[in-house]
Formats: C-alpha cells, structure tokens, sequence
C-alpha cells in the first residue's frame, strides 16, 4: 500500500509528446466534458482523466434509483464520444493533487504535466460531521450509488415477505432527507412504485401501510425555485400520499431508526440522503482558493484565485458577482456554458487576446413530481402540471449525450407509461472476490 502510493508520487503517466500546449482536464461532468468537446486539435492536446470511464447524466440517477432506467442508458462511454478525435487523450484514474509550481498534477496513474489545468470534478453529499448518517443513510451522486440505492429497496422487499410486524414496516418505510429537486423527484418516484408495481410484485404485502417521508430544512421545498413552484410541488407530492415536513432537521440515523431535531422519530431501514453537497477535495492549491462549501474561488474567467494557467469550472467552481453574491446554482446549465466559455478563452489566451469574461444566460429550471405532473420556471413566467411535465420529458431528453441513449430512453418512458410497469427491478450485486 506505502509502495503504491510511493509510485504514484514518482511516475510519470505516459502521455504523447506534443509541439502544442497541452490542456488536462480532471473531471468529464457537463463542465469537462463541454469543454472537451470545444477545444480543437489544431490548438490543444486534451488529457481528460475521470476516475470513471463514462460520462453520466446525474438528473437521471433517479429513475436508475427506482427501476424506471437501465444504467447505460444515462451514461455515455468516454472512449466513444472521443473516437477519432486523435488530440484527445483519456486516463481512467483518480486526481489526487495540483502541484502549481511544476506546472504538473499527481494522479493514480503518476504524475502529468500541463500548459493549462482545468478543474471539473464537481461535488460530493454533504453529511454535516455526521458519521452516523454518512454509514447509514444512502446518497445519490453516481450511477454505482442509484444501482445501489436499487438493491436496497428491493432487497428490503424481499426480506419484509419473511419479517415480523416491526420489522416488515421498517423495511418498507422510506424516509427522503432533504426537498430540492433531488429529494422531490424521488419522492414523486417511489409514490409511483408503490402505487402501481409494488403492490403487484408483492400481494402479501400491505402497501397501504408503506409510509414515504420528505424531510426539508427549511419552510419550503425547491428552495432555489419559485414559491409558486414550492407550493405545487408539495401539494403534488401530498396528493401522491407522501408526507412532506418542513422545517424538519434528520438529526441522527442508526440504521433503523431515523431521529429528527424535534426528538420525534421514524422507523426506516432507508434514508435517502439528498440534504447537501460540497465540493470534491483538490490538495495543493492555496488556502485562500477554497471558498464556500470547499467550492474554488475562480475570477470572471474561470480562473482560479492567485494561479495564472489553473481553471476551476462547473459545480466546483464559485465565482461571486454582484447578481450571484453565493456563486451561480449547481445545476447543469453554468456547468455547460462556463466550459464551452473557457474553451473560447483558452484558444484567445494562445492568439495572445484579452479573455471574455462569462455571463450566465438562465434558460429556467424544471422538476418533475411523478406521472404528468412537474413545475417549471421559466425566464418568462411559472407553470406546473402536464405540461410542465412534457417540457421536462423534452429537456432531459434532448440533453443526453448520445442518440441511442436517447432512443433506448423514449422507449424505456413509452412502455413504462402505457404498461404502468417498470422492467428494471433487478437486483445485480457485484460479486466480490475472496481474499486468498
Ligand atoms: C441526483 C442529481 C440530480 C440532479 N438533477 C439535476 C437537474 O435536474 N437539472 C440540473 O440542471 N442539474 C441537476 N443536477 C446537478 C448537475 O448534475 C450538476 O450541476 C452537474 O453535473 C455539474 O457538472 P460538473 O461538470 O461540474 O460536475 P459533474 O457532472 O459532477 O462531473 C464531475 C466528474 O468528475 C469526476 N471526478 C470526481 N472526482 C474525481 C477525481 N478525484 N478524479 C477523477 N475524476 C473525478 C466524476 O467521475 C465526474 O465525471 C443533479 C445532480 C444530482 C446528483
């Protein structure tokens, strides 16, 4: 184990020699990715290193989550977007650190060197210091944890059939931590399950006494959307049997039992933790660099505070202005356009020209709340119900890289939608090998 990590200290991952400035780019998210796909080959080499070797569509994991989609549906193989681009250059490996003064960063493969670094690595659940919750409760921030989050909630169907009265009600509880559009969107999912396939896998058992729990912090759920969005979300969401307590704080978790702040508490053996994020760890940039949440200070072009060539963009980076004094929102949407912007700059920094400094152009935000019903704000007013719905359907559908991505999810929605089915209830678990 020492001599491993001694190895990655002092190799040197092998990366073709190049005339030209190369660009490594850590993370390959909406922000890596875009920026990626932007940067030319007559200009750039591009290293692109993600410690998985796929891009994932995050705004789906949900219906991974709860059977409505398989998982190659909402990830797309790296290696396949890049094909014939001959100046991009994948490693599957995990970042480790920056070190800004030999221009080069340490990875699990070795060390790499750079022209221009460019950090995209995102974020991570935020559990507050608390250990209990952090092993207990469940996050979703990739495609291995909604296949996880899978297994458990039909495992714990499965192994209800044989508990005793206790017992069966705790496995068949569910409690959500935390109502913003990850919080609302499984709720409004797992309503779904349990009223139309639930009760047809499991007769034996009693759906009627399923209970489904969204907790928020605060007084309304869809903090960062409007009232009137707030408002139909929870009437949606009450209407489907879930229920929503505001200004309720899950205060400790053992496993079994979910404790909030009131000192009341619910027996569940799943609390889906979607109550906070903050930024992955980058080591080796200055202290002053790491503002909010762990996010990097970045200025109006993306560039990371007191650095000359290091970059910080998507839902990692946070650059305050006077119309976002906390940063712009973590969503997909500055992700996208802060990599296709540094793309622009990059190439503007090598003809030697002054960098444009970026503007965020909001296009809106959408949630869905199950079947036919989502809330949408859009730039130029609010709406919620079908046809919200159907913008969503649309939105989410045409941002997935990839047309047979594309295809296999239309058709996943189509049959799913008439049948009142949902095909992915498997439980794969990976097989571990045994320790000789
Ligand atoms: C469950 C969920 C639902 C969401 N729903 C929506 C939605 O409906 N609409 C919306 O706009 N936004 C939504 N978001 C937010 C949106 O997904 C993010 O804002 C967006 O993904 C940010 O893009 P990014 O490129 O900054 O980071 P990410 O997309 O998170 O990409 C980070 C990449 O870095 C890689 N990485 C991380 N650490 C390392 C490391 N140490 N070494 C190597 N690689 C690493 C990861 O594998 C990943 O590929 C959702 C997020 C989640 C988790």
């Amino acid at each position: 184990m020492q001599r491993r990590k001694q190895d990655e200290m002092t190799s040197i991952a092998r990366i073709p020699d190049t005339p030209k400035k190369r660009v490594v780019i850590v993370g390959s998210g909406f922000a890596g990715l875009r920026l990626a796909r932007s940067l030319s080959s007559r200009n750039f080499q591009v290293v692109v290193i993600d410690k998985n070797n796929y891009h994932q569509f995050q705004p789906l994991l949900y219906q991974v989550a709860t059977s409505g989609l398989e998982p190659a549906a909402i990830a797309f193989p790296l290696r396949k977007i890049f094909q014939n681009k001959k100046h991009i250059h994948i490693r599957v490996a995990k970042f480790l650190a920056v070190d800004k003064d030999m221009n080069c960063i340490r990875t699990s493969i070795g060390t790499i060197q750079y022209d221009y670094f460019v950090i995209a690595i995102g974020v991570r659940p935020n559990f507050f210091g608390n250990r209990n919750i952090e092993k207990y409760a469940l996050s979703m921030k990739a495609i291995s944890d909604a296949i996880y989050i899978r297994n458990i909630i039909l495992e714990n169907f499965e192994k209800a059939l044989s508990a005793d009265t206790e017992e069966e009600m705790a496995l068949m509880n569910i409690v959500i931590a935390g109502g913003g559009p990850t919080g609302v969107e499984l709720a409004g999912a797992i309503a779904e399950m349990r009223k139309f396939i639930l009760p047809k896998d499991y007769p034996e058992l009693d759906f009627n006494k399923m209970e489904i729990h969204l907790m928020e912090g605060t007084d309304r759920l869809l903090g960062g959307m409007s009232l009137k969005a707030s408002e139909r979300s929870k009437l949606f969401l009450e209407n489907m049997g879930i229920k929503v307590r505001l200004e309720a704080i899950v205060k400790d978790y053992d496993g079994k039992v979910v404790l909030l702040d009131d000192g009341t508490s619910i027996r569940s053996e799943t609390l889906l933790w979607a109550a906070g994020i903050k930024a992955c760890e980058v080591k080796g940039l200055p202290s002053e660099t790491y503002g909010k949440g762990g996010r990097i200070v970045v200025d109006e072009f993306n560039k990371v505070h007191g650095t000359t060539n290091i970059f910080a963009i998507g839902d990692i980076a946070i650059m305050i202005s006077e119309k976002y004094p906390s940063g712009h929102p973590q969503v997909a949407q500055p992700a996208i356009q802060q990599g296709l912007q540094l793309s622009k700059n990059l190439k503007r920094l090598q003809l030697s020209r002054s960098l444009m400094p970026f503007r965020y152009a909001e296009k809106g935000s959408l949630a869905t709340v199950g079947r036919n019903r989502a809330v949408a704000d859009l730039p130029f007013g609010s709406f919620s119900g079908f046809w919200a719905w159907v913008l969503w359907l649309f939105v989410h559908l045409m941002s997935l890289v990839g047309k047979k991505n594309r295809l296999f999810v239309i058709i996943s929605w189509f049959l799913s939608y008439f049948t009142y089915d949902r095909s992915f209830r498997l439980l794969i678990k990976p097989k571990t090998r045994k320790s000789p």
